[in-house]
């Protein structure tokens, strides 16, 4: 039996293909956890060598999550702290770069003591190193991590051997997940269990036997399944959880309470239920399921064609975001992908944005696609339509503002031209002085930072209060040089950084227009199902009118 007080840990890894849902599951075993009582964490582990998510492209990696202190890490990372309701630090997030990393710098320093520093042990160790010392820092009973990638990858394989050790170690307080895909072929008319066997025997090649398998499929498992995997796989009947596409994904912890799973969890880990409570998710999931009135909202990006496929990944917060505040509201959100290219060359195009409830201009980067994104701003001032700026959508309304309305012929930010003549979005110098050291990594204004919210503003009225603190990822700011004029002009920057220096949020006044709102942070970062964001909810209320 293991000890009382031992801390718990479960590895969720994932079988047959990716995209199977390992942490949508990590994130309801989390929230399952939590309402039986216990202290829980949540880690990410991903495979490749960049040393976070920061210098990735969102159209192949999906979202950068960022969190409070300011780390750029994996989407997961936000799935976790929105069905936990928790916000997570750094050391909850590794990748195999930053565990390499952090071997050669002790190396270097002689941390080994002369020692033969190789692959095995000693980078399982250091993951195992930092796993234990994040849940020490988050105090949790149990901490669930997520290893990124599928089974039988090679990338995997050094937090696939750090599991393993952890668990030839303290074989009573390590639990083994696997998610894996049971395949539906519309053909052959019958689940097919086959990938998941293989999987569980790649799997047991590392060593590892999983405890519980979870069964993504289109619809749930029946019994005849569930039994065949058991045997083939060596698990118990009841241990083989069936986890079919459900309205959403917040009913997936509910989901698989149905199959039992937080108790078949604490039996195996030998740990006693305090409580069940899950009233507060439970009554948030029957207001997805009422909500009725459609909501349109087009999202207005360039990062969405990948191939054939649409990614919506780069913007899984925003969606998430505009989802909660939407169900609170009893809106039932329909979103439409609106590719900003297209508005530079087509204006007519334009025009199609009046068949939207709001339009949401969300975080980018670069050149392209950005003069459609100032017509749209344009567009939405003058036709009244609700515009939610983040961001990189703050930028291009402050830029459009002044172009149009502050008489600041040509203004432009400089990260597309800094010769041009008008700056009004430009560098601050710190960040002049990175990029001039090729120093890109980690390096942007990130993490949280507090905020004055101006009286009397809509701002005001959405937070209910004077003081904020909010996500940050970029590197350009409103140019101080030019408030005093966009100011006179009309435009209110309703939030500023403590000292008064930085353009925290934008917005026009209620009498001219009934909602234009932008901010230079990523409110999406901190909303969550039990904590829809106010300036969401804001924008949301607008847009049902
Ligand atoms: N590209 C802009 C900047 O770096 C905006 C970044 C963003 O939208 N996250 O300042």
């Amino acid at each position: 039996m293991a000890k009382k007080n031992n801390k718990k840990y479960i590895f969720v890894v994932g079988g047959v293909m990716s995209g199977v849902g390992k942490g949508i599951t990590t994130s309801s075993i989390g929230n399952l956890m939590q309402s039986r009582g216990f202290s829980v964490t949540a880690l990410k582990v991903d495979p490749y060598i960049n040393v976070d998510a920061g210098t990735m492209n969102p159209t192949e990696h999906g979202e950068v999550f960022v969190l409070n202190d300011g780390d750029e890490t994996d989407q997961d990372m936000g799935n976790y702290e929105r069905f936990m309701n928790i916000t997570l630090p750094h050391t909850n997030y590794m990748t195999t770069g930053r565990v390499y990393q952090s071997v050669i710098e002790r190396e270097r320093k002689g941390g080994y003591r002369g020692k033969c520093v190789e692959v095995v042990p000693h980078i399982p160790l250091e993951i195992i190193d930092r796993i234990e010392k994040a849940s020490k820092k988050e105090d949790a009973e149990i901490s669930i991590i997520e290893i990124g990638g599928t089974i039988g990858e090679y990338q995997n394989i050094l937090f696939l051997e750090a599991a393993r050790m952890m668990k030839s170690k303290r074989p009573d307080d390590v639990l083994f997940v696997l998610v894996s895909y049971v395949p539906l072929p519309s053909k052959v008319g019958e689940m097919k269990t086959k990938p998941t066997q293989y999987a569980s025997r790649t799997l047991n090649g590392a060593g590892i036997q999983a405890d519980i398998i979870v069964a993504r499929s289109e619809v749930a498992l029946d019994d005849k399944r569930k039994e065949k995997i058991a045997w083939s796989c060596s698990v118990d009947k009841k241990s083989v959880i069936s986890a079919p596409d459900v309205e959403s994904i917040y009913h997936v912890p509910l989901n698989f309470e149905k199959d039992n799973l937080s108790n078949i969890i604490l039996k195996k880990l030998g740990l006693r239920a305090r409580t069940r409570d899950n009233a507060k998710w439970e009554k948030f999931t029957k207001k997805v399921e009422t909500a009725k009135k459609p909501l349109k909202i087009g999202i207005v990006g360039k990062y969405f064609e990948t191939g054939d496929f649409v990614l919506s990944d780069a913007y899984i917060s925003v969606i998430e975001a505009l989802k909660h505040a939407s169900y609170y509201n009893g809106c039932k959100p329909e979103l439409a992908w609106l590719d900003s290219v297209k508005y530079e060359t087509d204006k007519k195009s334009l025009e199609e944005l009046k068949d939207y409830d709001g339009i949401v201009v969300p975080g980018g980067f670069g050149s392209r696609g950005i003069e459609g994104k100032i017509n749209v701003a344009q567009y939405c001032r003058e036709n009244k339509i609700p515009y939610f700026g983040l961001c990189y959508g703050m930028q291009i309304a402050v830029i459009e503002f002044a172009r149009n309305v502050a008489g600041i012929k040509g203004a432009q930010t400089a990260e597309i031209d800094d010769t041009a003549k008008h700056c009004v979005i430009d560098i601050m110098p710190e960040q002049k002085e990175k990029l001039k050291k090729k120093d890109f990594g980690g390096s942007m204004r990130l993490g949280a930072y507090p905020a004055n919210i101006v009286k009397d503003t809509i701002a005001r009225t959405a937070y209910k209060k004077a003081e904020i603190s909010e996500r940050h990822r970029h590197r350009y700011e409103v140019n101080p040089e030019y408030i005093k004029q966009i100011e006179d002009a009309g435009l209110v920057f309703s939030g500023k950084s403590p000292d008064g220096v930085l353009m925290e949020i934008a917005e026009l006044p209620k009498n001219k227009h009934p909602f234009y709102l932008a901010t230079q942070f990523h409110p999406e970062f901190q909303s969550a199902p039990l904590n829809p964001h106010p300036l969401f909810m804001a924008f949301v209320k607008a847009s049902k009118k």
